[in-house]
């Protein structure tokens, strides 16, 4: 029988500011080629789950594996953990791609040189093969087009699309997206969420915080909505989307439908 591997386990993660506890044990695993969408109201913990994953936030307490790969971590001098070793941090880092709201290209680079950037820097390919790779990808997103130009002559639905274009260019064990349409006009959305959706038929294993419901519905295999810090409800999409056992849930679906 084959089984699954699990690409990405994160358990029990806790995150506090100060007294303030945004996490409260946050558990959740995706198994290879598993879409997981996050949902949950404005200030519930989403973003800083997501950066708790690479250590962009610090959490104060959980454990975090990738690909099986437990993240080995340290209590540092504030209380909250730190990467005992960097080069395994790093490593780690470079098997999980963040796809943020802000798109967050280098202005002062080309298309081209922001996607082959990490590639070469962090991976040290050869340029040649970076910028191989760096070209499908921008074909594959439909911006071969655009290779030189720079990100302020893009659409945000353009700079978007190359900004995952960035992201699988490091050939990513997870790919984590965080409210990748909410910083986008409205008509340039969709050329965005038709990346992503070929991506999960394609069978990346995602995280994705959005506020598409019905992009959710169609694209995740497992729904979780966190409210405060900890899982208010999960399950597939059927089950989140048409019979959420919990009030709350039932009036954010009400309220984003
Ligand atoms: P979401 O993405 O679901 O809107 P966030 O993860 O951004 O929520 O925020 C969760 C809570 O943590 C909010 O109350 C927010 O104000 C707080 N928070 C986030 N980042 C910081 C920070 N750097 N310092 C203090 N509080 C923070
Ligand atoms: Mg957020």
């Amino acid at each position: 029988m084959s089984e699954k591997k699990t690409a990405l386990e994160l358990i029990d993660i806790h995150k506090s500011y100060g007294s303030l506890e945004v996490l409260k044990g946050v558990s959740l695993s995706a198994s290879d080629g598993e879409v997981i969408s996050i949902l949950g109201s404005s200030g519930s913990g989403k973003s800083t789950l997501l950066r708790c994953i690479n250590l962009l936030e610090r959490p104060s307490q959980g454990q975090i594996r990738i690909a099986g790969e437990e993240l080995a971590l340290t209590a540092g001098k504030d209380g909250d953990l730190q990467a005992s070793n960097r080069r395994q941090l790093e490593r780690m880092r470079a098997q999980v791609g963040f796809v943020f709201q802000g798109f967050n290209l280098w202005p002062h680079k080309s298309i081209l040189e922001n996607i082959i950037e990490a590639p070469t820097q962090v991976l040290k390919q050869p340029r040649e093969q970076a910028v191989s790779r760096a070209k499908e990808l921008l074909e594959r997103v439909g911006l071969l087009s655009k290779a030189d130009a720079y990100p302020a002559n893009l659409s945000g639905g353009q700079q978007q699309r190359v900004a995952i274009a960035r992201a699988l260019a490091m050939d990513p064990q997870v790919l984590l997206f965080d409210e990748p349409t909410s910083a986008l006009d409205p008509e340039l959305v969709n050329e965005v969420l038709a990346v992503m959706r070929s991506l999960a038929e394609e069978g990346r294993t995602m995280l994705i915080v959005t506020h598409e419901m019905r992009f959710a519905r169609e694209v995740s295999s497992q729904v979780v909505f966190l409210h405060q810090g900890q899982i208010e409800e999960s399950g597939t999409p059927e089950e989140v989307f048409d019979r959420p056992r919990s009030q709350r849930v039932r009036d954010f679906m009400a309220s984003h439908s």
